[in-house]
């Protein structure tokens, strides 16, 4: 063998996730995992047995249609219908993709030529570096900046070059908690239009907003043709395992993202897809219980956070809160984070790992609170004693 390395230079750096390397150590310590974002808990009893019923019947036990079932298309069109007043065309206008991990791959592979840029916001949500390198493009980093997190619409528009070919912006934004107000939305979608530009929506976190409202820029003047709008079913109704997402385009958006799909998983998650088809049909009670749920988690946690000591950013939306260590320590996030569990039994996630500026999120550490009550207090104690007394 010669010398030169296996893995090719566009994944040099990318390394193991740090979701992995801190579950990992959670494992390995036995502490409370208030790192890698996946609920404690699993969702409703009826969208499991729903799933059970589907493995049962045999429905979706073989390869399933490659743009996903119909009664999921379906169900995710009525969704879009429902909470946004947004019509799309189940058949050409609708794609299932494994979780929305998949659906961000398919679209920068699918959109993107080496050379292209891409702006997006920073903190990045890991998997955007490495599938914007993937396929050959640059990412450009737009700092949030704390404590607020507000987008800077001027420094967009000051990166915006005649390479630029797409925004990937995700609202309400992990790590940060920032979600985009409606003027800002706007503001985005005018410089889209103006500048001619393809975008992204990560929006994941949809209906995990506490402080605001979700607008989906697809829902703005001169945005329907230019979107790709994706979420997924992990965060919503806490599955995060099923890996069920989906994208909602025009046809020749979504055309485009399925070609690169296909040739990725092809399919995925039969069974689930049809859980996840009913899962969506719940009434409002169950979304504005899910959120209340995460709110009275976010409250509880923030003060736990806030009273060991840490600056606390309190988040919009997500079920994460970003804090700054700066006031306890002279250490970086990710020392931090990799000793936390041998000081006090807790695992968090340095933000640090997230930026391209090395120093602009040194000190932040992010908590989740999609756990049980009784585990964010006794993390909140062993913060407290092991810092503020
Ligand atoms: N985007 C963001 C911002 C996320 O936090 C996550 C993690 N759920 C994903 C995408 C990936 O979602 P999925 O698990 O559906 O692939
Ligand atoms: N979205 C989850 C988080 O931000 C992690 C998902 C993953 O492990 N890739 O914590």
């Amino acid at each position: 063998m010669d010398d030169r390395p296996l893995l090719n230079r566009r994944l040099q750096g990318l390394g193991t996730t740090i979701f992995a390397e801190m579950s990992a150590l959670a494992a390995a310590t036995g502490s409370i995992n208030l790192g890698q974002g996946f609920p404690d808990t699993d969702g409703p009893e009826a969208v499991r047995e729903a799933a059970v019923r589907a493995l049962r019947d045999g429905r979706g036990n073989q390869y399933p249609p490659g743009p996903g079932v119909p009664e999921l298309r379906t169900a995710i069109a009525d969704h879009q219908k429902r909470f946004y007043g947004l019509a799309f065309d189940p058949d050409t206008e609708v794609l299932v993709t494994a979780g929305a991990t998949e659906a961000i791959a398919a679209a920068m592979l699918a959109l993107l030529e080496p050379g292209d840029e891409v702006i997006a916001f920073e903190p990045f949500y890991d998997s955007y570096a490495a599938c914007i390198a993937m396929a050959g493009a640059t990412r450009v980093p737009l700092t949030l900046r704390a404590p607020d997190f507000r987008p800077d619409l001027d420094a967009l528009r000051a990166l915006i070059t005649r390479r630029t070919r797409v925004l990937l912006l995700n609202s309400p934004h992990n790590p940060t908690g920032m979600v985009l107000t409606r003027e800002e939305a706007r503001a985005i979608a005018a410089l889209a239009v103006e500048h001619d530009l393809l975008v992204v929506t990560d929006e994941v976190y949809e209906h995990l907003v506490f402080d605001g409202e979700h607008i989906p820029l697809i829902s703005l003047p001169g945005m329907r043709d230019r979107t790709v709008s994706i979420s997924s079913a992990g965060k919503t109704f806490s599955f995060t395992g099923w890996k069920v997402g989906w994208v909602t385009a025009s046809a020749p958006l979504v055309a485009a993202v399925r070609t690169a799909k296909q040739f990725l998983t092809y399919v995925s998650s039969g069974p689930f897809q049809y859980a996840v088809a009913e899962a969506l049909t719940l009434p409002d009670t169950y979304y504005t219980a899910f959120r209340d749920d995460l709110l009275t988690k976010r409250d509880l946690l923030a003060t736990g956070l806030h009273d060991a000591g840490f600056t606390v950013h309190t988040p919009q939306g997500t079920y994460f809160i970003t804090t700054d260590i700066a006031p306890l320590t002279d250490s970086d996030a990710l020392t931090f984070c990799r000793t936390l569990p041998n000081r006090c039994g807790v695992v968090a996630v340095p933000n640090s790992v997230f930026y391209d500026h090395p120093t602009a999120g040194r000190t932040q550490v992010r908590f989740t609170f999609c756990k049980q009550q009784r585990i964010l207090t006794e993390a909140a104690d062993r913060l407290r004693k092991a810092f503020n007394g």
